[in-house]
């Protein structure tokens, strides 16, 4: 029998021109004459602004010196920092040099930082004094630089001596669009945090697939003041407010953390005219409507929510706060580059995209929809495991062929989530077929959880699955089968955990049960354990 030809979703926008052959930096900065002198970085702290040219050159002196300092094409450094302007500086240097970034929360403890520095074999670590004491011994014992961004600390490099490097002392290096530029972690459908390898073509493709082409600032433009208040150690940050907005020309307001009032503030005095968002700011800012009420945000053109299902009600909050806003819903993961999808509601011929829909598949790339058990692709309207295809997505996972060979077969990477496409060619996300739990659009991987429990020893079996939370959008939750005789607590398990991870990894409940189900291959049937959740809260 012939086999049945694929159905194979596109974008509603023509394909478009792109420059996959330029290294990621030099696309960004490609049309950069036409708004060298504007504002580029603003830091919304200080008040602190560097133009463009001033990114472009100290990026360059930064380069220079990492090259000095031992880096060379394809070492890795660890930026492990709030969003600073040092954080670009060292992103963007990195690549002058054909160097990796690997990116990580630096409120990671000790332990989660040392895994990822040592499995991403990182060189230098760029981070603020504070977290020096995390990744100190480590450092001493495997000869890895550490630079302060901050106070100067013993034994470190201060960033005061990357950013004086000799521009016209920077290598030249012959990248390809194959070489990896950013190595964030992820988990991914299954297991532990792995390596993502994005290459200068992924990346260039993605921020392309956003912002250039025939319909140009598809949601970003020159004159355009975005707030930067998500994380850019998560590449959606990365990705669509740094590199989109560099490659645009736009201002880019960084803020460290996200507190309501100064950031109604930023907003308010800068004048800001996109918001990138999660789900979470937006709740906080429905939250507290008499502080929101106070402040004039008629500057916002444009909303985007991505990492996490926005819902109708917050949807509402968006359009009756920001008055003059139109809504965005964006569909990110990490391994797709990471945008899968975006709403054009504001693209050059505006329409309305339906409420609940994360938009249409980006430009120069193809979806399809595949029913998990067979894995024949689905027509419209019919719900099935979402996988992308295109130059945008990654290579592979570092040092992990067997985890890519599972995720991208014949070139489609799935996601692990369910979504179908209708009769418009919009997507909408229903459910999630992977582990993944996602805090506030932070990335919590149950198998490392499970895995940390497993090692203490009233504990014979665990199982970790997400519960529904308002505030967080989704919390972990641990099933747990107590070793004989043990007379061990939640509490006491809680706090073993919340001794060894970050804040949001945080175990929030715990269940003991007599066993965990599993299928006959010995998979834990995280279904079984999340019905039950969905049932009501066990006792
Ligand atoms: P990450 O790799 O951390 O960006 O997480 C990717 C995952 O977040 C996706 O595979 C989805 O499960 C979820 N996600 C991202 N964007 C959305 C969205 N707009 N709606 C629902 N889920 C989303």
């Amino acid at each position: 029998m012939e086999a049945k030809p694929e159905i194979i979703f596109r974008s509603k926008l023509p394909d478009i021109y792109i420059p996959k052959h330029l290294p990621l930096h030099s696309y960004c900065f490609e049309n950069i004459s036409s708004f060298s002198h504007r504002p580029c970085l603003i830091d919304g702290a200080t008040g602190h602004e560097y133009t463009y040219a001033e990114v472009e050159l100290t990026s360059r002196k930064v380069g220079s010196a990492l090259y000095k300092h031992g880096i060379s094409k394809g070492d890795v450094i660890m930026i492990l920092l709030p969003n600073s302007s040092e954080f670009v500086f060292s992103f963007l240097g990195a690549s002058y040099i054909g160097a990796m970034s690997t990116m990580a929360n630096p409120f990671f403890t000790s332990a989660e930082i040392v895994k990822q520095a040592k499995a991403s074999g990182a060189k230098i670590i760029v981070t603020q004094s504070v977290h020096v004491a995390k990744v100190k011994d480590f450092a001493s014992e495997n000869s890895i630089k550490v630079v302060s961004i901050d106070s100067t600390v013993d034994g470190c490099l201060h960033f005061s001596e990357l950013i004086s490097g000799d521009e016209n002392e920077l290598p030249v290096v012959d990248i390809s669009p194959d070489d990896v530029v950013a190595l964030p972690y992820s988990s991914g459908t299954t297991g532990l945090p792995k390596g993502v390898m994005l290459t200068h073509k992924g990346l260039v493709t993605s921020v392309a697939q956003q912002v250039d082409g025939e319909n140009p600032n598809l949601w970003i433009h020159s004159e355009d003041v975005l707030i930067c208040v998500l994380p850019l150690f998560h590449i959606y940050s990365l990705n669509s407010i740094l590199l989109c907005g560099l490659r645009a020309g736009a201002a880019i307001l960084i803020m460290q953390k996200f507190d309501i009032v100064p950031f109604l503030e930023l907003i308010q005095r800068y004048k800001v005219t996109i918001g990138p968002f999660v789900p979470p700011i937006v709740l906080t800012i429905a939250k507290n409507e008499e502080i929101v009420d106070k402040y004039d945000l008629s500057s916002i053109r444009t909303v985007m929510s991505g990492a996490a299902p926005l819902g109708k009600e917050l949807e509402d909050t968006v359009r009756s706060k920001f008055t003059n806003a139109k809504l965005g819903q964006g569909y990110g993961m990490t391994e797709a580059g990471p945008v899968l999808a975006m709403c054009l509601a504001f693209a050059k011929e505006p329409f309305e995209i339906k409420s609940g829909a994360c938009g249409t598949v980006v430009r120069n790339a193809e979806m399809k929809i595949v029913d998990p058990e067979t894995g024949a692709s689905l027509p419209r309207n019919q719900r099935g495991e979402i996988c992308i295809r295109g130059d945008q997505i990654m290579k592979g996972y570092l040092n992990d062929p067997e985890s890519t060979k599972r995720t991208i077969v014949d070139g489609w990477l799935h996601t692990g989530d369910i979504g179908m496409i209708d009769d418009d060619d919009e997507l909408f996300i229903v459910d999630r077929l992977k582990e993944l739990i996602k805090y506030k659009g932070f990335q919590v991987a149950p198998a490392e959880l499970e895995a940390l429990l497993l090692t203490h020893p009233d504990i014979s079996d665990a199982a970790v699955v997400p519960m529904i939370e308002e505030n967080a959008g989704e919390v972990p939750v641990a099933f747990v089968v107590k070793s004989n005789g043990s007379t061990v607590t939640e509490a006491e398990i809680k706090q073993f955990i919340s001794k060894q991870v970050v804040f949001y990894k945080r175990i929030n409940r715990v269940f003991f049960v007599e066993t965990i189900p599993k299928s006959p291959s010995g998979k834990i049937l995280r279904k079984d354990l999340r019905a039950k959740l969905a049932a009501g809260v066990p006792n």
